[in-house]
C-alpha cells in the first residue's frame, strides 16, 4: 500500500477533550495551521476530530492542496467564517480506521475529499448524486455547520487527519500521484464536470479562459477526452506555457484582430476567471448553440452581456459548481487512466503564508501542495 512514500505513524491515542460547546465529547487531536482572524496569517492549530461512528471514515492526511478559495475563506473576503478556521478541501491520504457500517473503505486504502463532507441526502438534488447543489446547502469541508454532528464546525485539510462519512470519501487509484492527484477534488472536478455535462468529445473545439489552478486542469481534461483546444489569456507571457499544457491553439484576448479571427471557432468555454471581465468577445467566438461556463466568482458585479449575442446563436451562459461525489469518483477514475494530474509545487508548513501571497499574485504553476508531514513546523507568522 501507499508505494512511495513512507506511511505517517498511527495517530495520537484517543483524548478526552475539554469540549468549546460544539465539539466532540471524544475524539482525537489533529495537528493542523488556520486563521484564529482575518488578519492572522496561517498559524498552528490543534483540531479535534470526532471519534468514527458506524459511518465514518478516519483518514490521515498526505497532502492537500491550496485553492484560491481557501485564500478568500481564511481572510473574510466573502463572508466572516467561523474562527478558528482550518482550510483545504483538496484532501488526499490513507484510511486509518472505519466505522463498523462501512464495506467500501479498509485500512490502507488510498482516498481523497473534496469540497463537500454531507449534504441533507434527500433533496431532488441529493438523490440525483448532485450533492453540490443540495437543495438545502451541502456541508463543506470546512468552515460550515455540521448538523448531523450537533452542528460542529467542519474544519479542512490542512491537517494530519480528518474524519468523513464513507459517502463523501473517494477512492483516489493507485496510478495516480498522491501529492498530484489532491487538487483534482477541487479544480479537477470543477473542470470535468461542465466538460462533461456539455458531452465533449473527440473533435469538440474547447476554450479555455484563464491558466491558473482551474484554467490548466480545464486544458488537460479537454485534451483527455479528445478535444482541440484554445487558451485565452490577456499575457503573452503565457502561451509557451499554454502550449506545454496541451493547448492546440492560443489566443491573447486584447488583441481584437485575433478575437476577431477566432470568430464562430469554439463548440464550449470553460472560464475561470473570478475577476469581472467582459464576457462578450468570447461569445463571439462560439458557433452555434456554443455555450460558455463561468466558473470564477467574482466579487464585483460583470460587465454586462448582450442579449444579441446569445439569440443570434443560440448560445447559453452557464455556471457550474463543482461535481456531484460519483462524477468526482468517475473524473479520478477517468485521470488515472488518462494520466492526468495537477502541475504542482509542494509546500510546507511553514511555508503557507508565503504560497498565499504568491497564489494572490499568479506566481504559481499551477497549484500549491502541502506536505502534511510538515505540520508540526513553527509558522513564521504565528505571533501576527
Ligand atoms: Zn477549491
Ligand atoms: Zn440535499
Amino acid at each position: 500500500m501507499n508505494p512511495g512514500r513512507p506511511v505517517p505513524p498511527p495517530l495520537a491515542k484517543t483524548i478526552s477533550l475539554d469540549t468549546t460547546g460544539s465539539g466532540p465529547s471524544t475524539g482525537v487531536l489533529a495537528a493542523a495551521y488556520g486563521a484564529t482572524s482575518a488578519v492572522s496569517g496561517l498559524v498552528p492549530l490543534t483540531v479535534a476530530r470526532r471519534e468514527p461512528g458506524e459511518d465514518d471514515v478516519e483518514i490521515a492526511i498526505e497532502f492537500c492542496g491550496l485553492c484560491h478559495s481557501d485564500v478568500h475563506a481564511t481572510r473574510g473576503e466573502w463572508r466572516e467564517p467561523p474562527y478558528p478556521l482550518v482550510p483545504g478541501h483538496e484532501i488526499v491520504g490513507h484510511v486509518t480506521r472505519v466505522g463498523s457500517a462501512v464495506e467500501d473503505f479498509a485500512t490502507g486504502d488510498r482516498v481523497g475529499v473534496g469540497c463537500m463532507v454531507d449534504s441533507c441526502r434527500e433533496c431532488d438534488s441529493c438523490l440525483e448524486g448532485l450533492e453540490q447543489y443540495c437543495e438545502r446547502g451541502n456541508v463543506g469541508t470546512y468552515g460550515a455547520a455540521d448538523p448531523r454532528h450537533a452542528d460542529a464546525i467542519t474544519q479542512g485539510g490542512y491537517s494530519t487527519s480528518v474524519v468523513v462519512d464513507k459517502r463523501f470519501v473517494l477512492r483516489v487509484p493507485e496510478a495516480l500521484d498522491p501529492a498530484a492527484a489532491a487538487p483534482l477534488l477541487c479544480a479537477g472536478i470543477t473542470t470535468y464536470s461542465p466538460l462533461r455535462y456539455f458531452d465533449v468529445e473527440e473533435g469538440d473545439a474547447v476554450g479555455v479562459v484563464g491558466l491558473g489552478g482551474l484554467g490548466h486542469m480545464a486544458v488537460k481534461l479537454a485534451k483527455a477526452m479528445g478535444a482541440e483546444v484554445t487558451v485565452f489569456t490577456t499575457s503573452e507571457s503565457k502561451f509557451d506555457a499554454a502550449r506545454e499544457l496541451g493547448a492546440d491553439h492560443v489566443v491573447l484576448s486584447k488583441d481584437a484582430d485575433a478575437m476577431e479571427a477566432a470568430n464562430r471557432s469554439i463548440d464550449v468555454i470553460i472560464d475561470t476567471v473570478a475577476a469581472p471581465h467582459d464576457l462578450n468577445p468570447y461569445f463571439r467566438t462560439l458557433r452555434l448553440d456554443g455555450a460558455l461556463f463561468q466558473l470564477g466568482l467574482p466579487a464585483d458585479d460583470m460587465p454586462p452581456v448582450s442579449p444579441g449575442l446569445l439569440i443570434r446563436r443560440r448560445l447559453a451562459y452557464a455556471g457550474s459548481l463543482i461535481g456531484g461525489i460519483e462524477e468526482t469518483q468517475e473524473m479520478l477514475d477517468f485521470c488515472a487512466e488518462h494520466g492526468v494530474a495537477s502541475d504542482i509545487e509542494i509546500v510546507g508548513a511553514g511555508q503557507l503564508n508565503d504560497a498565499y501571497d504568491r497564489m494572490v499574485a499568479g506566481d504559481v504553476k499551477y497549484r500549491f501542495v502541502l506536505d502534511t508531514a510538515t505540520l508540526q513546523e513553527p509558522s513564521e507568522r504565528a505571533d501576527a
